[in-house]
């Protein structure tokens, strides 16, 4: 199915926010107070992907919310606020029911006890079960350039294995996601992407493809569980690295659209954020 053009991200949103077809929807569908975490930002920017939402988002319904995930947020913030879109992967929160020493479910002491929950990593499965949503979520954001973070969410994106490093900079691959041939159409015209048939203005029909540059890194919630390590190799420094970079394809790209660089801060370093990171995760 192509993606339809005209569509907004929020019709996308409306279509998903019940959905079901794993078993990550199963479950927040099983309590009022999970909601489907839509994704958030400025289009034509740069688009960041995590595996999937934490505690803390499937509560907001918003993206990047938890601790691992403001550490995107405060990068970008260091890097002068590029535009940057922020979504994930799947939707909805993988969790399971955590259990106490002797493998008993754990629940809250509340008046009516509910389970407590513990983040689990990224399958496959709700990857795939979700690749429809997410391919036509970069298909609307159409974005310069994207950052996935974290392996499993490039492998499930880019469908093969994906190498990521925090010795050197990883390299941007390409991303082809179901959609109309013309990039330049979609983006530039999105009117003229309609044709007239026989008196009535239809959508096209046919399938094409739209690739995207696609630069794979290292997941937030590890860069911050080595926020003490300060070597030339360590993994804030890969992922801030990474980002900067796709911060420099946007600005490059702007510039040959307009011949104007964007005013920011993507020289901006990253010891001095590591450091005050470093610090508020110890306090
Ligand atoms: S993760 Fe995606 S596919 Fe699974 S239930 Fe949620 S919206 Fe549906």
């Amino acid at each position: 199915v192509v993606p339809d053009a005209r569509r907004t991200l929020a019709s996308l949103a409306d279509q998903w926010r019940s959905c079901t077809d794993c078993e990550l929807g199963i479950r927040r569908a099983s309590y009022d107070h999970f909601k489907f975490v839509v994704g958030e930002g400025i289009r034509r920017g740069i688009m960041l992907i995590g595996d999937g939402p934490a505690e803390r988002d499937e509560l907001t319904g918003r993206p990047f919310q938890s601790d691992a995930g403001q550490i995107i947020r405060r990068i970008l913030e260091q890097l002068g606020n590029p535009p940057a879109y922020l979504t994930n992967v799947t939707a909805c929160r993988s969790a399971s029911h955590r259990t106490d020493g002797e493998g008993q479910p754990l629940f809250t002491r509340t008046k009516t006890p509910l389970p407590v929950w513990k983040d689990e990593p990224l399958q496959m499965g709700h990857a795939t079960a979700c690749r429809t949503r997410i391919e036509e979520e970069i298909y609307l954001v159409d974005p310069v350039v994207i950052v996935v973070l974290g392996q499993t969410a490039a492998e499930s994106l880019l469908r093969r294995k994906v190498r990521i490093q925090t010795s050197g900079m990883n390299q941007p691959e390409r991303l082809t996601i179901p959609g109309v041939f013309s990039r330049a159409v979609l983006t530039e015209k999105k009117q003229a992407w309609f044709r007239k048939q026989e008196g009535k203005w239809v959508a096209p029909t046919e399938q094409g493809e739209v690739a995207y540059y696609a630069l794979p890194t290292i997941r937030p919630d590890w860069a911050r569980r080595k926020l003490a390590d300060r070597g030339p190799d360590n993994a804030f420094r890969r992922l801030f690295s990474d980002i900067r970079s796709a911060v420099r394809v946007y600005e490059q790209h702007q510039f040959m659209l307009t011949g104007v660089v964007p005013s920011g801060g993507s020289d901006a370093t990253f010891e001095a954020l590591q450091a005050a990171l470093a610090t508020e995760k110890e306090s």
